[in-house]
């Protein structure tokens, strides 16, 4: 029986609140890369990425290159969540690096 405290979220639910902090992390990216550019810094240093997992009240943070970034969101199945933050009835770990997971939707 759903309640309204019901806490499983619908597979597309949980897909648009990772699209959308997909969208943010980019868009951040874009910024980043254009300031690192006009102070002449490494574009490729680490920054702090939010974390895209489907809990929409998540704000966490890790550590990414931009350019992983950017090779793992060419898949746009593709995310990046902080580790414990999976949902495994949407998405599958594909891989692990530093300190942040990379998933797969399956739905
Ligand atoms: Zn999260």
């Amino acid at each position: 029986m759903p309640s309204p405290s019901d806490p499983g979220l619908s597979p597309r639910r949980a897909l648009e609140n990772e699209q959308f902090l997909e969208s943010i992390n980019e868009r951040l990216k874009a910024s980043l890369l254009e300031v690192r550019d006009e102070a002449g810094e490494d574009p490729d240093a680490h920054f702090r990425f939010f974390c895209e997992c489907s809990d929409l009240s998540c704000r966490e943070r890790m550590h990414v290159r931009p350019s992983r970034l950017t090779a793992i969101h060419e898949d746009p199945d593709q995310f990046i969540l902080l580790p414990g933050h999976e949902v495994p009835a949407v998405e599958r770990v594909v891989d692990q690096e530093e300190d942040y997971l990379i998933v797969r939707k399956i739905v």
